[in-house]
């Protein structure tokens, strides 16, 4: 964990407007430490990347059928490489045919609150941390079965017992949907 090199290897940085693991990180300033962001992406196939930050990286998830709220529903987590933290604050159009190619807004932000540390919890099959974000909040675990990594939702007082993510379609970042963040084109 916490290595550049998958991210760097699997992108052209002459093409895509992804930041480069040198990105400086000015786009974080003003925003609490360590955080979360959930990217809502439209590639080949629509899904939302978890990434939590954890020594300097930003772990990363893809979670095809996005994030509950609802306890005892398990959403699967696929491991993906690791994302340099300024992609924390990434949104816009990676054009075709490069690595991930489609549309990428920020929707949800906030807080990543470990309950433990980060690296045994992940050796060990399973991670709880809280999350305070806009839209999610409360307790979350990542537990590693046999069927992979699975995302779920804890029982607390934040808890719903139903949830869509398609009905938040906008960016807690720049108010825009995924159309709207394509029509605005590649650089944001
Ligand atoms: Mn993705």
């Amino acid at each position: 964990m916490g290595e550049l090199d998958a991210y760097r290897r699997l992108r052209n940085f002459e093409v895509t407007p992804e930041p480069g693991d040198g990105s400086n990180e000015a786009g974080l300033a003003g925003l609490p430490r360590p955080l979360f962001v959930v990217q809502k992406h439209a590639a080949r196939r629509l899904h939302y990347d978890l990434r939590l930050e954890s020594e300097g990286a930003l772990l990363s998830w893809a979670v095809p059928r996005g994030p509950t709220m609802v306890p005892g529903i398990k959403r699967l987590a696929v491991p993906t490489e690791d994302h340099p933290l300024a992609y924390a604050d990434f949104e816009g159009v990676i054009p075709e045919p490069g690595y991930g190619a489609g549309t990428m807004l920020v929707w949800d932000r906030g807080v990543f609150r470990p309950l433990g540390p980060v690296r045994t919890g992940l050796e060990a099959g399973k991670l709880d941390f809280e999350l305070e974000g806009e839209k999610l909040m409360g307790r979350f675990h990542l537990i590693q079965t046999r069927a992979g990594w699975l995302w779920v939702k804890g029982k607390d007082s934040f808890a719903q017992s139903s949830f869509d993510p398609e009905t938040l379609p906008r960016s807690v970042r720049s108010g825009l949907t995924l159309e709207e963040v394509r029509a605005a084109g590649p650089a944001r």
